[in-house]
């Protein structure tokens, strides 16, 4: 099944404790949130599950298995493409073509995911003048590119207008009804109260409240 379970992460950068026991489940069908301040070890945690950093202590595990382990593109890390990652010189659409090939999926593919995360018009533009939303929403059709099971957004809301925050709402919670395990990371509770069914909270780089919102909301 696809789950992601980590379990008791440590992880120090030098003198920084940035994960101090962290652990929570993600399941399948709705979306969890996992919120907490800059600095709360979200993204460490994230990047631990990819295996793109290695925990001092613990396990990170998505389906039962590491995910260096994994048979298949099981889950993603979908978040703003970084200036390095995108050539501005290339189309939207040439992007996740070279990223399509690079991972053995086909065209068609590519303009199902420029479909689903409403780019339209704007993916035949060079990406060097996107917007901060326009580049999430590239960096997002990526992460869905082979189709994944499991998806990490690392702070989707992070750069879009009201109505792309009404949108990306919208799309969360449509990857999640299809059977997704969604983990969405914010500093902001407000982006996720509506669209996620559960709320891990993080902070000092562990968990301090693990809970459905109503719960949460009402224990506040
Ligand atoms: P969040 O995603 O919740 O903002 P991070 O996981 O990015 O938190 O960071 C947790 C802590 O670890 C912070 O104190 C951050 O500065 C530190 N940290 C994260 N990555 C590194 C790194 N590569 N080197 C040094 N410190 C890091
Ligand atoms: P986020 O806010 O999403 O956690 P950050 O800006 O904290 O993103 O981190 C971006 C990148 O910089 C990550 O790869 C993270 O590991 C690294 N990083 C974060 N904090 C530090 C730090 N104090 N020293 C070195 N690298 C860091």
């Amino acid at each position: 099944e696809a789950t992601i379970e980590v379990t008791g992460l440590r992880k120090r950068f030098g003198r920084t404790l940035a994960l101090d026991g962290m652990t929570f489940t993600v399941t399948p069908g709705r979306v969890t949130g996992f919120v907490g301040p800059n600095g709360a070890g979200k993204s460490t945690t994230m990047r631990v599950i990819l295996g793109l950093d290695a925990a001092d202590e613990g396990t990170a595990v998505v389906g039962g298995r590491r995910y260096a382990a994994l048979p298949a593109p099981l889950t993603r890390l979908g978040a703003l493409l970084d200036a390095d990652a995108l050539q501005p010189g290339r189309t939207g659409r040439g992007h996740l073509l070279w990223m399509a090939h690079s991972q053995g999926f086909g065209a068609g593919r590519v303009d199902q995911v420029i479909e689903l995360v409403g780019l339209g018009a704007a993916a035949r533009r060079k990406a060097g003048g996107y917007s901060l939303g326009m580049r999430q929403r590239l960096g997002i059709a990526a992460a869905l590119l082979g189709d994944p099971p499991v998806l990490m957004l690392d702070e989707p809301f992070n750069g879009l207008d009201p109505e792309g925050i009404v949108w990306m709402r919208g799309l969360l919670r449509s990857l999640a009804a299809e059977g997704r395990a969604v983990l969405v990371s914010s500093h902001l509770m407000s982006e996720l109260e509506d669209t996620a069914g559960h709320l891990v909270v993080a902070g000092a780089g562990r968990v301090i409240a693990d809970a459905g919102v109503a719960e949460l909301i009402a224990a506040a």
